[in-house]
C-alpha cells in the first residue's frame, strides 16, 4: 500500500453483490492492509475476515444512521481517518461507482488533495442476471444493455431518465433501488409503447443464500410487488431475456441452496465449514460453542518436543493439533527435522493436508477417520510392540485410542497441545431462530460443542422444533443422546464433507 508523507490514502472498493468468492484479488488485499475500512449496509460482513485483527472497522449504518443526508458525515469521515495518515478502505457493494456515491466521493478526495483508487467490483446487475440463468445480452435477442436507477438524487429537480425513450430501448433495462417507484416507471414505460408482455425478472439478495427470482411481465409488475414477492434490496431486469431459461439456473440448482445451516464448532472451525457449505449453495449460520486454548508453553508439551527423538511414531488427531504445533515449533525457530525418523500418522486427510502444509508427507492414514479406526488400523499396518508412540492431542480427547495402542503393547505418551474451552455466545437469537423454523440444520462436529450448545439450549427445545440434528460421528452421537437430543443424521465419512453429504442425502 502506497503512502504519502503525511496523509493516507483512500481505496474505494466494490465488495461485489454478496457472495463472498465474488471479492476481487486486489479488494482482499487492500482489506488485509487497511488501517481502517469503513463499510456499508450492502457489504456482507463475512468479507472482514480478510481484515487485521486491529483494523479499526466501522459500519456506517450503525455509527451513522441510515438516509442519504448522512452521506456528507461519511465523507467528513474519510477526510479526517487519511488526514491522520490512514489507509482508509471504503467498501460498498457491488461496484463503487455503480450507484454507489463512489464517484462523490472520489471528487470530494480530488478536491482535498487525498490520494485515491478506484477498485471495480461486480455489480448486481451483472451478478443478479447471471446467478439467476438470465442473459443480459445474447446475439439471439439482446445487443444492448441498460443500467438504471428507480430512485434518483432528491435534490434534482428534473428526472433525467426519459422513460418512454427507454421504451424503445430494444434491449434489457436493469433497475436499481427501484421497488418503491415501480407504479410510475411501469406506467411511463407501458405508455412510451413497450409490451405490456415484457419479460421481468426481480432478484432479491443477488449471489447469496436467500436469494430469490420472481419472475412476472410489465403488465403484471406492480401487482407482482404489491403481493409481497418483490422486496428490496432487488434488481428488476426488463426485456426478452427475463423470461430465462431454468436448465440455466446453476445457482438455485446447487444442492444445499435454501438449506439453513447452523454450525457449533470454534471461530475458526465454523469459518471452514461455512466456506464448505457456502459452495455447496447453503447459509451457514456460525454459533461458536467452544474455542481452543493453546496449550503449547506447557512443560508437559515442551519436554515432548525436547525428547521427541525417542519416539517411533508420532500420531496427530486434529486440524487444530497440527497448526498449533507447527507454529509453536516455529515460535521456537525449530522445524520439521526435529521429527528425525519418526513416522507420522493423521486421523483423517484434512489433518494429513495440514502437515503437508510444512513439508510432512504423513506414513498412516485410516480408512475411517476415528481416534477408534486409527488405532486399529495402525495397529495392522505395523507392530507397535514395545514402541514409543506420541499422541499429540486435546486434553479432552477420549482415552480409547491410548489405551488400545498399549493393548497392542505400545509405550504410548500423551501430550495436549490445546484445550477446549466453552464459548459464551448468547443463545437468544439462536433459539429464536429454531422456534421460527429458520433453521433446517444444526450440525455437531464433537462432543464438546454439543455438551456447551446444550448447556446454552434446552434438548425439548430442538427436539419439539422442525429443525434437524446433523453429527459427524458415532462418538458425537453418542454424547448427543446422553443429553436427550433426537439424532436425525450421523455422517458415514467423518469429515466436513462427509457431514455434508449426508445432508445432502437427506435433505
Ligand atoms: N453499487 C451497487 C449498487 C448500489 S445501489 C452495485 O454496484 O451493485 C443499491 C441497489 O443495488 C439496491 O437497491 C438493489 O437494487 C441493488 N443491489 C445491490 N446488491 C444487491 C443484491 N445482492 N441483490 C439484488 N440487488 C442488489
Amino acid at each position: 500500500m502506497d503512502k504519502q508523507k503525511d496523509k493516507g490514502k483512500v481505496y474505494l472498493v466494490g465488495a461485489g453483490p454478496g457472495d463472498p468468492g465474488l471479492i476481487t484479488v486486489r479488494a482482499a488485499e487492500l482489506i488485509n492492509l487497511a488501517d481502517c475500512i469503513i463499510y456499508d449496509k450492502l457489504v456482507n460482513p463475512i468479507l472482514l475476515k480478510y481484515a487485521r485483527p486491529y483494523t479499526e472497522i466501522i459500519h456506517t449504518p450503525k455509527r451513522i444512521g441510515h438516509g442519504s443526508c448522512k452521506q456528507q458525515q461519511i465523507n467528513e469521515l474519510l477526510i479526517e481517518k487519511a488526514s491522520k495518515g490512514k489507509n482508509v478502505v471504503r467498501l460498498k457493494g457491488g461496484d463503487p461507482c455503480i450507484f454507489g456515491r463512489g464517484s462523490e466521493e472520489a471528487s470530494l478526495l480530488a478536491d482535498a488533495g487525498i490520494d485515491f483508487e478506484i477498485v471495480p467490483g461486480v455489480t448486481a446487475a451483472v451478478a443478479g442476471a447471471e446467478y439467476s440463468g438470465i442473459m443480459l445480452t445474447d446475439r439471439r435477442y439482446s445487443s444492448q444493455v441498460v443500467m438504471v436507477t428507480g430512485h434518483e438524487a432528491e435534490c434534482k429537480e428534473e428526472s433525467g431518465i426519459d422513460w418512454k425513450w427507454l421504451a424503445k430501448f430494444n434491449g434489457t433495462i436493469v433497475l436499481y433501488m427501484a421497488v418503491g417507484n415501480l407504479d410510475s416507471i411501469t406506467q411511463e414505460l407501458l405508455e412510451g409503447g413497450l409490451s405490456p408482455e415484457t419479460p421481468v425478472a426481480a432478484v432479491r439478495n443477488a449471489t447469496l443464500p436467500a436469494q430469490k427470482t420472481v419472475k412476472t411481465t410489465l403488465n403484471r409488475l406492480v401487482k407482482t410487488r404489491d403481493s409481497g414477492q418483490i422486496e428490496p434490496p432487488s434488481i428488476i431486469i426488463i426485456g426478452p431475456g427475463a423470461a430465462g431459461d431454468p436448465s440455466l439456473e446453476w445457482f438455485t440448482a446447487k444442492p444445499l441452496f435454501g438449506q439453513n445451516i447452523c454450525i457449533t464448532r470454534d471461530e475458526c472451525g465454523n469459518d471452514l465449514l461455512a466456506e464448505k457449505i457456502i459452495s455447496r449453495g447453503g447459509n451457514p449460520i456460525p454459533f461458536a460453542t467452544i474455542k481452543i486454548k493453546p496449550l503449547t508453553d506447557s512443560n508437559d508439551f515442551l519436554n515432548a518436543l525436547a525428547d521427541l527423538k525417542r519416539f517411533d511414531w508420532v500420531v496427530f488427531t486434529s486440524v487444530n493439533g497440527a497448526a498449533l504445533f507447527f507454529s509453536a515449533l516455529d515460535k521456537l525457530a525449530k522445524d520439521a527435522r526435529i521429527f528425525a525418523s519418526a513416522s507420522i500418522a493423521a486421523i483423517g486427510p484434512r489433518t494429513a493436508d495440514k502437515l503437508a502444509e510444512y513439508s510432512i508427507k504423513v506414513d498412516f492414514v485410516p480408512t475411517k477417520y476415528t481416534s477408534r479406526e486409527l488405532a486399529l488400523q495402525l495397529i495392522n499396518h505395523t507392530n507397535l510392540k514395545k514402541k514409543n508412540v506420541l499422541l499429540l492431542r486435546s486434553k479432552q480427547a477420549s482415552d480409547e485410542l491410548p489405551e488400545l495402542l498399549k493393548k497392542a503393547d505400545a509405550k504410548v505418551t500423551e501430550s495436549h497441545l490445546y484445550t477446549i474451552e466453552p464459548q459464551e455466545s448468547n443463545p437468544a437469537p439462536i433459539i429464536e431462530q429454531i422456534k421460527s423454523s429458520q433453521i433446517d440444520w444444526i450440525t455437531f462436529a464433537s462432543p464438546s460443542s454439543a455438551e456447551n450448545f446444550f448447556h446454552k439450549i434446552s434438548p425439548d427445545i430442538i427436539n419439539t422444533a422442525s429443525v434437524k440434528i446433523a453429527s459427524i460421528g458415532p462418538v458425537t452421537t453418542r454424547r448427543l443422546k446422553e443429553l436427550g437430543v433426537n439424532v436425525d443424521l450421523e455422517s458415514k465419512i467423518q469429515t466436513f464433507d462427509g457431514l455434508l453429504d449426508a445432508i445432502e442425502e437427506q435433505k
